[in-house]
């Protein structure tokens, strides 16, 4: 049997297990949970009729593995996609909500007249952007580079900061000046690579007909991305139903790992035993880099000072449950986001209940209004009521929200969105790299591959496919 211990037992550690623990795998497998409830940022509350993520409030169906997981814990069936006619974003301007031009998808035009008649550029703005396709590509052989400095080389500075960096920097609450484009947006890279420019990638991808989702789209595209009628909350369950009750520890913090005869010894600050854990042949860390860097700073020091330099940004999430008809200008979208320039305490509100069926009792609304990130930060020293002051405020400006919230709540994250400043790539090399020196001892969880849930499982999934290659080839016979 081999034993294999998972500290953190958020959605990267509970989708570990779950693979591991697969028909005959020979895995005897432990999570270990430092808090008394696993799935880490991911937590769906239902009260007072409404229901309320905290976290994450839905993934994304690219890369496909949160998608092969609910198909293989038997939740397919239950999936829903974000309701039709609110599927597009907005972006304030100077006070004004203003709908993402149609076609307009993350950093790439579809469709030319919205971006021509949207009142989010001026005409100057309009005319750099329609030179995109004549700036020459960056040749290959060069370093990574700022998701500001692709967007101003290509598109110019307006696109960036009226559009590009409210959505990118909103996803990543995170510094379009810091962030690395490769690690955040390869996709775009590779479209410059491969065609020249985004322009004609766009026309390639327009005659072979792989652009139907993003011509339709503002924004996001939301077609894309899938919830559960009970939240998110309904797939935790599922995982958690599928391992066995007395895998999961919860209440245990990991607080020291060591190599041992035959593997990796973990102890944490338990009574019992002294807090010895015992001895395991694999050892998974599902934790945010900063922890992980902490139980590896003795054994593999090279590894925890590059998984320090990820850091991470704290936000807040205000909850409003509203009446629909306290809002004197309802708007048809999905959510809107703040560009800097705006200058304005909020980062995104999301209209959740216009997202998806069920969030909240008849008449009402569910709004999640957004404070912090990396760039923002000292909105959090706020106190709870003030945060809510602050959000009804912005909300009355923008939306013309009046009366009293039927529900109020803050939620706060710390240090819980890595941020994948420049050369995030490399560094991650250079952590498995250094990594591969100590074998049984793996890294996962979304400070590495990708900071949302799709491809955190892809990379969990990944590192229990490798465990149990690797058991099976260590078998006698
Ligand atoms: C506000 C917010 C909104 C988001 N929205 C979306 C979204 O809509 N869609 C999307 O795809 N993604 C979203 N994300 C990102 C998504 O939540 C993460 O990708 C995912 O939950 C990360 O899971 P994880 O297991 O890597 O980390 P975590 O959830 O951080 O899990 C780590 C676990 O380790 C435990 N732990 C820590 N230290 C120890 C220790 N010493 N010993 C034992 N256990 C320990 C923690 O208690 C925790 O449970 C959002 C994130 C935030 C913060």
């Amino acid at each position: 049997m081999t034993r294999v211990a998972i500290v953190g037992g958020g959605m990267a550690g509970l989708v570990a297990a779950h693979h591991l623990r697969r028909q005959d795998s020979g895995c005897d497998v432990e999570v270990f949970e430092a808090s008394s409830r696993c799935g880490g940022l991911i937590r769906t509350e239902r009260v007072d009729g409404y229901l309320l993520e905290h976290g994450a409030d839905m993934f994304a169906t690219q890369p496909d593995a949160a998608l092969r997981l609910c198909e293989s814990l038997g939740i397919a069936d239950r999936l829903i996609l974000p309701q039709p006619g609110t599927r597009g974003a907005a972006i304030v301007d100077r006070g004004r909500v203003l709908r993402v031009p149609d076609g307009f998808v993350l950093m790439r035009a579809t469709r030319l007249l919205p971006m021509l008649t949207t009142p989010l550029l001026s005409l100057r703005g309009k005319l750099r952007l329609a030179m995109e396709g004549l700036v020459r590509p960056r040749p290959e052989d060069q370093e990574d580079e700022s998701i500001e400095s692709f967007v101003v080389r290509r598109m110019g500075r307006e696109v960036l900061d009226r559009i590009v960096q409210p959505l990118v920097g909103g996803i990543y609450t995170g510094d379009v000046k810091k962030l690395s484009m490769a690690a955040t947006m390869g996709q775009f890279l590779k479209m410059e690579s491969e065609s020249g420019s985004l322009c004609r990638a766009t026309f390639a991808r327009r005659r072979s007909g792989v652009d139907s989702t993003e011509r339709t789209s503002a924004g996001a595209r939301y077609e894309q991305f899938r919830s559960l009628p009970g939240g998110l909350q309904e797939l935790l369950d599922a995982l958690q139903e599928s391992l066995p009750a007395e895998s999961l520890r919860t209440g245990q913090r990991v607080t020291r790992l060591e190599s041992a005869a035959g593997g990796w010894r973990l102890w944490g600050d338990a009574e019992a035993n002294g807090g010895d854990w015992g001895e395991f042949d694999h050892v998974v860390l599902a934790l945010p880099a900063a922890l992980s860097a902490r139980l590896l700073g003795d054994l593999a020091p090279d590894v925890a000072q590059r998984l320090r330099g990820i850091v991470a940004a704290s936000s807040a999430v205000v909850a409003l449950g509203v009446r629909e008809s306290d809002i004197a200008r309802p708007v048809d979208i999905a959510g809107f986001v703040v560009p800097l320039r705006e200058r304005r305490p909020i980062l995104a509100a999301s209209f959740t209940s216009d997202k998806f069926a069920g969030r909240a009792p008849a008449g009402e609304k569910l709004i999640r209004v957004f404070f912090g990130g990396e760039l923002q930060r000292e909105w959090l020293e706020r106190d709870d009521e003030e945060l809510i002051r602050i959000a009804r405020e912005q909300l009355a400006e923008l939306i013309g929200l009046g009366g009293p919230p039927r529900l109020a709540r803050v939620i706060r994250w710390n240090d819980a969105m890595p941020q994948y400043r420049v050369g995030h790539l490399q560094r991650v090399r250079e952590i498995e790299a250094g990594l591969a020196a100590h074998a049984g001892l793996h890294l996962i969880g979304n400070s590495l591959h990708g900071v949302g849930i799709a491809p955190t499982v892809l990379a969990a999934e990944r590192v229990a496919t490798r465990i149990l290659t690797e058991s099976a080839s260590a078998l006698p016979g």
